[in-house]
């Protein structure tokens, strides 16, 4: 970031923490754990929540039940042992009264931090456990210069996130308090103002500066909102900023084909479907032409829940590329979906005589050789593959078009490896994730967005179920009559990423205890993501070749396995899957033309996981449900792998600051329309800021 220094250059943005005053070695080790290695890092390091009086409850004025805030004295301490279990537990004193505060683990610990006398503020949910009690709350030493209770106006406190590590250099709160204190009060420091001023005098915005000082000692509760306002507008901008660059970089970037005509080869695809196209689809398909047809390269989205038929139109697209005489890519996420894809479009292919071929690993050399030299030689019109085949040693002789199967992870296409090939094609990348609206402008803001928001009619419909433990035979016996019906089943197991040895050995033992107590008399397997791909395709193609009747899994069959056989569907431990992932693994059955049954078996009911499943009970629109995800859990779940970096938020919250996200994106767009290039001497600022800070973002665009 760059900034010169105002009156005295003591300190720098970039200068090492190590030279800010009271940070040695080991904390400067501490701290770069964390992330924060120079003094721009530590100086946006903010408070994670603040304490002023009006969010203090005396203690005699406590609730069971309720969230709350105390301030006081420590006055005893002690460990209690009881038959059962031991516990060290901590009395706080205010004017009101006295609170119990007690800790079951981390004893050896605690029992070192606190003295009698000391000025704390402890924050939990008040328990009833023989009285009021707080249990492990969240702890912060005050000092009483910071907080003295007699005066009138209290001054409102910062309380900063830190970690044991932190704590171990005494860098707790209080410790960020004293470390941050005297360069804010010093003032020998000073930013540049890193956002156009015609911007901050518009929306009235705080200066950096002045923002700096209130956001982490803030004098009145309106003023830091207005700090807090201030910093997440910044980052809300630059976001949107980078994006806009990336999308006009795209589009400025000109392609090197065009297309005189849509060609012939469309309508003979088109005369071979054997079902009428939805009204979306015909849509979307003209969408996409019309990128196609014009001059700029065309990056869009195709969003559309699964089974809303989306390679179809991925087929009508690609044929008129290829009728052109152009070469298409089409790429799935996993080896399986490709071969899956290269089977259901060599259909149509050779109906109508597109030259298809499939890239995957385990081809023999030979065969491997022959369809590279076909891709290179163009006689090769449609490949399947997965991402390798643009990133490996594939070279194409004329790619025009690039379409991405991502059903629901967002990879990050690198243009950048296409472009170095001399190559820069118009991309399509389909998703089945339906992405809450706000969320898409800034997950996919550097793309156009198509939308298919309508089913085929004639597909099964799916019945979804709720049962809990008590009800599992009776959920058993459904998938049993189905099995006998001959048609197949899913099991699935939960799988999260931290704990994924314990969620295997779930689904391992499921699968034997399934198999042997269970349904016996059918034959059932295992699939999970620790297996080779090998192993993987041999489990899937006996699925789906009828010989393995109940597959049991971890969520690796999320990724679009299509067996129209498969009517029955059994989630364990439903509560812990997200909305979005048991509606995309239910789109897995009802795939034929036969109903489909899912079944969520629910084994620990919260408020929280209560509402959530009954969201999937009572809609199957994909929208509503992300929408209803995004609130409950958070964008977490939808930003998956794409550009996470970019996304990581300090302050800003992309759900509760949707309105400034507008406000950002609208200012954003405008300045790049005034200043495509920000050449101008005015932005000179933000241009150096974006390029510093985002250029890795922003992939191959070099339009600054
Ligand atoms: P997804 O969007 O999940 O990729 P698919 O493209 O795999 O969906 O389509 C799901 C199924 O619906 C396929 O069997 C496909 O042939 C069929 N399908 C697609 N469009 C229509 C339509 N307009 N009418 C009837 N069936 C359709
Ligand atoms: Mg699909």
């Amino acid at each position: 970031m760059p900034v010169t220094s105002v009156s005295k250059p003591s300190i720098k943005p970039d200068t090492p923490v190590t030279y800010v005053k009271g940070v040695g070695p080991k904390r400067a080790e501490a701290l770069a754990e964390i992330g924060i290695r120079t003094f721009t890092d530590l100086i946006y390091y903010f408070p994670r929540r603040y304490l002023d009086r009006s969010t203090i409850t005396k203690i005699s004025r406590l609730k069971v039940g309720e969230q709350a805030t105390i301030v006081g004295e420590v006055t005893t301490q002690r460990l209690v042992r009881t038959a059962r279990r031991s516990f060290y537990e901590i009395f706080i004193k205010d004017d009101s009264g006295l609170m119990s505060c007690i800790w079951f683990n981390g004893v050896k610990y605690i029992q070192n931090v606190f003295k009698a006398g000391d000025l704390v503020a402890m924050h939990s949910r008040v328990e009833f456990f023989n009285g009021p009690r707080f249990v492990h709350p969240d702890y912060d030493r005050l000092e009483t210069a910071e907080w003295d209770s007699t005066l009138h106006t209290a001054r409102i406190i910062p309380l900063y996130p830190t970690t044991a590590e932190l704590k171990k250099v005494a860098l707790d709160s209080r410790g960020f308090r004293r470390l941050l204190r005297p360069i804010v009060d010093k003032f020998e420091w000073a930013f540049d103002e890193i956002l156009p001023f015609q911007t901050i005098s518009r929306l009235k915005l705080l200066s950096i500066n002045e923002g700096f000082r209130q956001i982490h000692f803030p004098e009145t509760l309106e003023i830091l909102e207005k700090s807090q306002v201030r910093f997440k507008f910044e980052e809300l901008f630059y976001l949107e900023l980078m994006l806009g660059v990336k999308k006009a970089g795209i589009k400025a970037s000109r392609k090197t084909f065009q297309y005189p005509n849509a060609g012939s080869l469309i309508k003979q695809v088109y005369e071979k479907i054997p079902f009428a196209l939805t009204i979306a689809q015909k849509r979307v398909v003209h969408e996409i032409w019309d990128d196609m047809k014009s001059s700029e390269v065309m990056n869009r989205l195709l969003q559309g829940d699964v089974g809303s038929g989306k390679t179809i139109v991925a087929l009508l697209c690609a044929s008129i590329a290829i009728g052109n005489g152009f070469q298409v890519a089409f790429m799935a996420p996993t080896e399986i979906l490709a071969e899956q894809h290269y089977r259901n479009l060599k259909v149509f292919a050779d109906l109508v005589g597109i030259e298809i071929s499939v890239l995957i690993g385990g081809q023999k050399k030979t065969e491997r050789d022959e369809i590279l030299q076909s891709i290179q030689s163009g006689k090769a019109q449609l490949v399947v593959g997965t991402h390798a085949l643009i990133q490996e040693g594939v070279e194409f002789k004329n790619l025009s078009l690039v379409i991405i199967d991502e059903q629901h992870r967002f990879g990050v296409l690198q243009r950048g490896t296409l472009i170095g090939k001399g190559l820069n094609p118009d991309v399509l990348v389909m998703t089945a994730t339906p992405i809450p609206r706000t969320l898409s402008m800034t997950l996919y803001g550097d793309m156009d967005v198509s939308i298919l928001d309508e089913m085929p009619s004639q597909k099964g419909k799916i019945v979804t179920k709720l049962v809990n433990e008590d009800r599992i035979a009776e959920a058993y016996n459904l998938i049993r009559e189905q099995v006998k019906k001959r048609f197949q089943a899913y099991i699935v197991y939960p799988l999260i990423e931290e704990s994924e040895k314990i969620d295997l050995k779930a689904a391992t033992q499921g699968f034997e205890y399934l198999q042997r107590s269970v349904f016996s008399e059918f034959k059932l397997a295992l699939l999970h993501g620790g297996m080779s791909p090998a192993e993987k395709d041999d489990i899937m193609r006996q699925f789906i070749a009828g010989t393995v009747n109940i597959l049991v899994s971890t969520t690796v069959i999320e990724v679009g396995m299509d067996n129209p056989k498969a009517t029955v569907m059994l989630i364990e431990n439903a509560e812990r899957f997200g909305l979005t992932q048991i509606h995309q693994l239910r789109g897995r059955i009802g795939r034929g033309k036969t109903d489909g049954i899912c079944i969520l078996v629910e084994r620990k009911r919260t408020e929280i996981s209560q509402r959530r499943l009954q969201t999937i009970l009572s809609t199957t629109d994909g929208f509503e449900i992300s929408e209803e995800d995004l609130k409950l859990r958070g964008p977490g779940e939808f930003y998956g792998a794409r550009q996470h970096g970019f996304l990581k938020m300090k302050i800003a919250d992309l759900i509760t600051d949707k309105e400034l996200l507008k406000v950002a994106r609208s200012e954003a767009f405008d300045l790049l329309k005034s200043d495509p290039h920000l050449r101008k001497q005015e932005n000179i600022r933000v241009r150096n800021h974006l390029l510093t800070n985002y250029s890795e973002y922003m992939d191959f665009v070099n339009i600054l």
